[in-house]
């Protein structure tokens, strides 16, 4: 049946009204991963799975909009729900972030280039251009392949994914009037990116609040030369 992508929260940098931050569900080849934490996502998430059917977490970087609700998942794994070893995949300075370590999360520390099966997926993450070390991943399973861009600024590309992504998630914070303010992506730098990459079917995410998302559907598909998607809660997309 491919890969699911479940949008649990899409606001870049911090949340806006009612709004969570980055984070995802990626279903397919029998696996279910929470891909970022950001704020307000363990609360979404549990619109579409239960705490014991997420078989592994994946985190991009250590920033708070990416982060913060592995806490309240760890206290939820620990205390409440009788869980044992849940794997969680990220960078060092992502572990090294957050407030809850230990079991019953066992830690994988993943770097750039590395490979990692987790049930039926096939990861490969590829490191960012972003202020703290970011991890962009592909996700292959079912004969499909999903891109998730994370947090980066145009000095990275989704061709560093590889070629055939069916599906990606990009980062598009701003409009092109803000390209060069921080190290992210506007919305055409973001479809530009994709259609680099011969990506097929591209959604933008991490928008700023107070950022217009149609302005940001409609600058990232000139670029991308194809309609574009602009990720919203609870969206659902098929890879
Ligand atoms: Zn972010
Ligand atoms: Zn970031």
């Amino acid at each position: 049946m491919g890969l699911r992508l479940t949008v649990l929260g899409a606001c870049g940098s911090y949340p806006g009204p009612a709004e969570a931050c980055s984070g995802y569900l990626v279903r397919g080849a029998g696996t279910t991963i929470w891909l970022d934490a950001g704020s307000g996502t363990l609360a979404n998430l549990q619109r579409h799975v239960s705490l014991a059917e997420v078989d592994a977490v994946v985190i991009s970087h250590e920033h708070p909009d990416h982060l913060v609700d592995l806490n309240g998942f760890h206290v939820a794994c620990k205390y409440y729900i009788d869980r044992a070893h849940v794997p969680v995949y990220g960078p060092v300075g992502a572990r090294d972030a957050l407030y809850s370590q230990g079991p019953p999360f066992d830690w994988h520390v993943v770097s750039d280039g590395d490979r990692r099966r987790i049930g039926g997926l096939e990861l490969t993450f590829s490191v960012t251009d972003h202020p703290a070390e970011t991890l962009a991943a592909r996700f292959d399973g079912s004969g499909r392949s999903f891109g998730y861009s994370a947090d980066s600024g145009p000095a990275w590309s989704l061709t560093a994914l590889g070629p055939g992504l069916d599906l990606a998630l990009c980062e598009a914070t701003y409009l092109q009037d803000q390209e060069g303010a921080l190290r992210h992506m506007s919305a055409r730098q973001a479809g530009t990116s994709a259609r680099e990459a011969g990506v097929k079917q591209l959604v933008l995410t991490h928008v700023r609040p107070g950022v217009d998302p149609e302005a940001i559907r409609r600058e990232g598909a000139a670029a991308f030369g194809a309609d574009v998607a602009v990720a919203a809660e609870h969206d659902e997309y098929l890879a």
